[in-house]
């Protein structure tokens, strides 16, 4: 069903009309619209910055046992169920996700994809990813550019046995592929959880830190600077770190980047980071409210941890929104105002994409 008008009320507390023609809002002088969602706070919608569609397990993205194409579907209409209306996926065995960008928009959130993930051997899951050492990587990166895919995704460092997480790339090699990538309109996104790799990873110009448990305030400083993005994964970080065995390193190094995020993570926004929420399959997906709450519990103050899967990840990945003639007919209303308690992120009463109701 698409309604041709809507009353709403804002986050601001302003009340308004809009019109809704083929899928975009436009102005309406309609005396009375078709639909009073005044009852209802209204907002643009949702934004998930680190999921993997292909897959709905960490276990399943490994041993690809599920056919990606149901899977992805099924991951799709979950995101857009909850009112996630933006997705930025960040990567997958199998390039056959991309297939995702085919769907008609209406029927999908805004998606920003990574295909295959690129690692050096033995420096992520075995026979998952694009596997190249660092002189072969600026060619991987140009081929992997040439597909639908505009992020390219990463492993900056992966544990081996006996020696715990160590680098995959030196700083020059990572260079390398940040020029190769960003001269083919693709971003660049990598896996850091070593504590030598989020410094290494800023210095090379990378667009996306991905979990960056030792990023550093010099680094924040650097990415903010250039505008860039870092998507701690909160729960998913507690989540692999409650996995692993107790007193074992690998939980060590966990809880200590995590300790490090709390102390730096409410200060990054103010140093011009995009700090932006991401499920990363250990959340459902369409629950990266649950994220927002562990990013507030993390240091970051409630306005920003909302603005990380809303505002900052629409002005980041190129899609400002807004309730208004011109833009996309795109809205999620909720019960109550999430500034004044952000559970309500996971609790949307009414979703509209494209000027199509999802849910009502
Ligand atoms: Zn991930």
């Amino acid at each position: 069903m698409a309604p041709g008008s809507v009353h709403v009320r804002t986050i601001d507390g302003d009340e308004l009309v809009l019109g809704i023609e083929s899928g975009v809002f436009v102005d309406s002088d309609v005396a009375r619209p078709e639909m009073d969602l005044r009852h209802l706070v209204a907002t643009c919608g949702l934004a998930d910055s680190h999921a993997h569609i292909g897959a709905t397990s960490v276990g399943e993205m490994v041993t690809g046992e599920v056919a990606a194409k149901s899977v992805m579907d099924l991951n799709l209409e979950a995101q857009l169920n909850a009112g996630v209306l933006l997705v930025a996926d960040k990567g997958a065995r199998d390039p056959s996700t991309l297939d995702a960008l085919l769907r008609d928009e209406a029927e999908r959130p805004e998606l920003h994809m990574a295909g295959r993930i690129i690692a050096t051997p033995g420096g992520y899951y075995e026979g998952f990813a694009i596997e190249v050492d660092g002189p072969a990587l600026p060619e991987a990166v140009e081929e992997a550019c040439r597909g639908p895919a505009t992020w390219i995704k990463l492993i900056g460092d992966w544990p081996r046995r006996g020696i715990g997480a160590v680098p995959n790339y030196i700083e020059d090699e990572l260079r390398s592929a940040v020029a190769v990538a960003h001269s083919n309109d693709c971003r660049v996104a990598i896996h850091t959880a070593a504590p030598e790799t989020p410094s290494m990873a800023v210095a090379a110009g990378v667009d996306s830190i991905e979990h960056g448990l030792f990023l550093t305030r010099d680094d924040l400083k650097e990415l903010g600077r250039r505008g860039g993005a870092w998507v701690p994964t909160v729960v998913a970080m507690e989540g692999l770190a409650a996995q692993l065995k107790e007193g074992s390193s690998g939980r060590r190094l966990i809880n200590d980047g995590l300790a490090n995020v709390a102390s730096i993570l409410g200060g990054a926004p103010e140093a011009g980071v995009a700090v932006l929420a991401g499920t990363d399959l250990h959340l459902a997906h369409g629950d990266v409210g649950v994220e927002v709450a562990g990013l507030n519990r993390y240091g970051l103050s409630v306005t920003d941890a909302q603005a990380a899967a809303t505002e900052s990840a629409f002005r980041y990945f190129g899609s400002p929104r807004k309730l208004a003639a011109g833009a996309p007919a795109d809205l999620v209303c909720f019960p109550s105002n999430p500034l004044a308690g952000l559970a309500v992120l996971g609790r949307p009463s009414f979703i509209m994409r494209r000027g199509r109701v999802i849910h009502r």
